[in-house]
């Protein structure tokens, strides 16, 4: 058991300084933004007159479930997803915040959930997670240089998808001219009628005449 963690089982109770104080997680279901959301409520006990404390490590991990809770509601990225895109395109905190903005240390804040990311920022987010390709743009226009590994990787995973979908697209082609050979008939056929009418009117206007 490392040190801290004994320090924390060891403590001494500050109200009657007699009894331990022993750490203890409750889940309570709280309601946020119209969904049933179970928040972990870190506390501790004392085990001689029964008293409920928080330490600051756990007054810190209480907001944090609580930050986490209300990206969960409001369909925002969780930190740890935040903190999965950043590591594997092996970008540094400071590269990070230069792409995307929200500051020198927003994304450790955004990672740890000690803050909410604006919808912007999920969105900006979201779409680099979805297209990789798209971290390649951003680094050039804010002339951040990428890994050359990281940018391997996004060039061989668009590659990949390009081959994936070529043959759909060749499908989608295929499809498009076919529609399109069938309009042209259509039209053709459509003129030629135009134009019968055109002699039949012109016709009955001479024997008119
Ligand atoms: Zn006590």
């Amino acid at each position: 058991m490392n040190e801290s963690a004994n320090r924390q089982q060891s403590a001494q109770c500050p109200g009657c300084g007699e009894g331990a104080l022993h750490p203890h997680i409750e889940h309570n279901l709280t309601e946020i933004n119209g969904q049933n959301i179970s928040l972990p409520l870190h506390y501790s006990v004392c085990d001689h007159c029964g008293a409920e404390l928080t330490n600051s490590s756990q007054s810190q991990a209480n907001k944090r479930a609580m930050v986490a809770a209300e990206k969960q509601a409001h369909g925002l990225l969780a930190g740890e997803s935040i903190r999965a895109l950043r590591k594997q395109y092996k970008l540094s905190q400071i590269e990070a915040a230069q792409l995307f903005g929200g500051g020198k240390v927003g994304f450790s804040r955004y990672e740890n959930d000690d803050i909410v990311q604006s919808q912007a920022m999920d969105s900006l987010l979201r779409l680099c997670i979805a297209h990789p390709h798209n971290l390649i743009n951003l680094a050039a226009i804010r002339q951040v240089s990428l890994h050359a590994k990281t940018r391997q990787d996004i060039q061989a995973d668009a590659h990949r998808l390009m081959i994936a979908i070529a043959p759909k697209v060749q499908k989608l082609l295929e499809s498009a001219m076919a529609n399109e050979r069938k309009n042209r008939a259509v039209t053709a056929s459509n003129d030629l009628q135009h134009d019968k009418f055109a002699i039949t009117e012109r016709s009955v206007w001479k024997a008119a005449a």
